[in-house]
């Protein structure tokens, strides 16, 4: 195989003045999920920390004004795509269901000849396209050997759930138990904004929902719960943020779907 290096290998995107979305370009569509960093005056928080493919930290270090504050990182949920450089974080959080997952996740691999084809085959029923041969297009750095990715386990630092508080100093949100994709995700609302970091429970583009540890009732009644939700805007596990009407839409779409509308 021969792949061009892609450096760097993040891309940064400003989306407030505390917050930054950092995605993986050079990932497969299905596994480039959104990595979110909420800048706080006491603390820092990382959402999500990508496949773990190329070294995070320095990135989001360089993005914070203050390197003193405590820094934060969230797993919304341990699947490959969001808990990757978790390893690279002093402070980890995650919901108790999924502890034992992000210490010791199942091995992955980048080469797509060792993914499941019952996994693969839910991945293009969701609406994706198929998969490349690698779950990359790119090399992080020269020499970056794909089949040696390992998928680092780390220890929570802290569990939180339902009705926990992350607070930031002057930003606090509001943690949400939103299981139905993975047992033990977590989404988090920031009230006075409207604002909700969604995880893979819900976002722009096709969700997931009958895979191992996937399930529908649960999802279900996790997406009417974020239709009542007072929101104005929602940072999801994976694509472009949106409002208010395209979370009814994407609601209404998929309850109709599964036939629990
Ligand atoms: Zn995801
Ligand atoms: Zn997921």
């Amino acid at each position: 195989m021969t792949f061009p290096i892609a450096e760097p290998w993040y891309h940064t995107e400003s989306l407030d003045r505390r917050l930054w979305r950092i995605t993986e370009p050079h990932v497969h569509p299905i596994f480039s999920a959104n990595i979110h960093l909420v800048l706080g005056s006491e603390a820092d928080l990382v959402i999500d920390s990508g496949m773990g493919i190329a070294p995070l930290r320095p990135l989001v270090d360089r993005l914070r004004d203050d390197r003193g504050k405590p820094l934060i990182c969230l797993s919304t949920h341990t699947h490959v795509d969001h808990i990757g450089a978790a390893h690279e974080f002093d402070i980890r959080y995650v919901h108790p269901l999924e502890r034992q997952e992000l210490a010791k996740p199942q091995p992955y691999s980048l080469n797509s000849a060792d993914i499941p084809p019952s996994l693969i085959s839910i991945f293009i029923e969701a609406g994706y396209e198929p998969l490349w041969p690698w779950l990359i297009d790119a090399l992080p750095y020269a020499g970056y050997d794909p089949a040696r990715y390992v998928l680092r386990g780390s220890a929570a630092t802290k569990t939180i759930e339902e009705g926990d508080l992350i607070d930031l100093g002057d930003w606090q949100a509001q943690v949400l138990h939103l299981p139905g994709h993975s047992p033990g995700q977590i989404g988090l609302f920031h009230a006075p904004s409207g604002t909700l970091f969604g995880a893979d429970a819900i976002y722009d583009g096709p969700l997931i929902y009958s895979g191992p540890g996937m399930n529908l009732s649960d999802y279900a009644s996790t997406l009417r719960r974020l239709r009542d939700l007072p929101v104005h805007v929602v940072h999801g596990g994976h694509d472009q943020a949106f409002g208010k009407v395209r979370l009814d839409v994407i609601v209404a779409q998929y309850l109709a779907l599964w036939q629990m509308g």
